[in-house]
């Protein structure tokens, strides 16, 4: 039942990178080309807009619900509606579901995976991740997700911890740099979740390969993040819950509802701040756990409210990402994933919640085009 690729004529504006853009592009047999096929107009489609490389996001879930694992079909759901939205690759930012059994399904976006978060004992969601019971089991924990990953490792760094009542890091730095330099040596990457300011140096010295949400990351700590290009994923939709999150812990812990509640507060000058300090950032949802897959134009949008110009979101939420995850972009021959929006989204943000289309593997998957309007 498969129905051949109709090859396609993009026109207007295609956007490769921040410097380099083209008029036109052609999608034959699944890839992308800049020179004319030999066909004659009437056998493609023609649509027209402002083309970009397929979005990213870095910070999904796939497989991971309010209450913990999922099923196979229910990450599939996500999958789909994170690809319905423009993103053609996900960044499974950790999951108790091995979802590899995903990766060879055509019609969903490409997925790298970062094995299951390695926390400790109640120092995470209940079932999510590996709990170890002794920090010094950390490198070891590290290597192995390193090795049965696709190149990434998600720790946890710092949580609630109910006895002090506030978030406090999880790992001493030392171990933490050593498990780092083990998964470096495994060519695989770590990112780690951190909220709070306290947790921020030792990623530092261990030279992690991503920090996500860093809300607490300080003017200080960014100038020396941006010195070394971490990227930061700054996972806004997942902050703007902080408030609520406060509300819940507030009688059992108050200190640590107040922190959430002045990190939520400044929320939107820390991003600025991180932009302003060369800091690249990356796009991240959160989605799985307790918010929706398939919002990544709702990030985006936070992020331009935040203050970081649309160019730079666009940038981050597509070549840039793709680049800094190891994907190429457009280039004569790439698979062809893209997007087309009918307005320049650098110029209105709002323009990513409406693809004409979405073009996964050069066949259109979604947006306005797909009906044939
Ligand atoms: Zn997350």
């Amino acid at each position: 039942m498969a129905v051949p690729h109709v090859p396609l004529h993009l026109t207007g504006r295609v956007l490769l990178d921040d410097a380099r853009e083209a008029g036109e592009l052609f999608v034959r047999d699944g890839r992308a080309q800049f020179a004319p096929p030999a066909l004659q107009a009437g056998a493609m489609r023609h649509l027209e807009g402002f083309v970009v490389p397929g979005l990213v996001d870095v910070h999904s879930h796939l497989g991971l619900g309010p209450q913990g694992t999922l099923s196979l079909d229910a990450a599939a759901g996500h999958a789909l509606a994170d690809r319905d939205a423009g993103v053609l690759l996900v960044r499974d930012a950790g999951s108790p579901l091995d979802v590899s059994p995903l990766q060879d399904r055509p019609e969903l976006p490409r997925m790298l995976r970062s094995g299951r978060h390695i926390a400790r004992p109640k120092r995470y969601h209940r079932g999510a991740a590996w709990e170890l019971g002794d920090v010094a089991e950390l490198p070891e924990a590290v290597y192995r997700e390193a090795r049965s990953g696709d190149g990434w490792v998600k720790v946890v760094g710092d949580w609630i911890d109910r006895a002090v009542g506030d978030l406090t890091p999880l790992w001493p730095g030392d171990l933490l740099a050593r498990a780092v330099a083990l998964a470096h040596d495994e060519a695989a990457r770590v990112t780690v979740h951190a909220f709070a300011a306290e947790t921020v140096d030792d990623l530092i010295a261990a030279e992690v390969d991503g920090i996500d949400h860093g809300t607490g990351i300080t003017a200080d700590q960014a100038e020396r993040i941006a010195a070394l290009g971490i990227p930061v994923t700054p996972t806004l939709l997942q902050v703007e819950r902080f408030p609520q999150l406060a509300d819940r812990a507030a009688v059992r812990y108050p200190a640590f509802a107040k922190r959430l509640r002045a990190l939520h507060e400044r929320r939107f000058e820390q991003v600025r701040m991180l932009h302003e300090a060369g800091v690249p950032l990356l796009v991240g949802t959160d989605a799985g756990g307790s918010l929706a897959h398939g919002r990544i134009a709702d990030e985006c949008a936070l992020l331009v409210a935040a203050g970081v110009p649309a160019s730079d979101v666009v940038a981050a939420a597509s070549w840039r990402a793709r680049h800094a995850l190891g994907f190429g972009g457009l280039e004569d021959g790439a698979s062809a994933d893209l997007v087309v929006y009918p307005a320049d989204p650098r110029e209105d943000i709002g323009v990513l919640r409406f693809p004409t289309a979405v073009v996964l593997r050069g066949e259109i998957v979604a947006g306005s085009a797909l009906a044939g309007r």
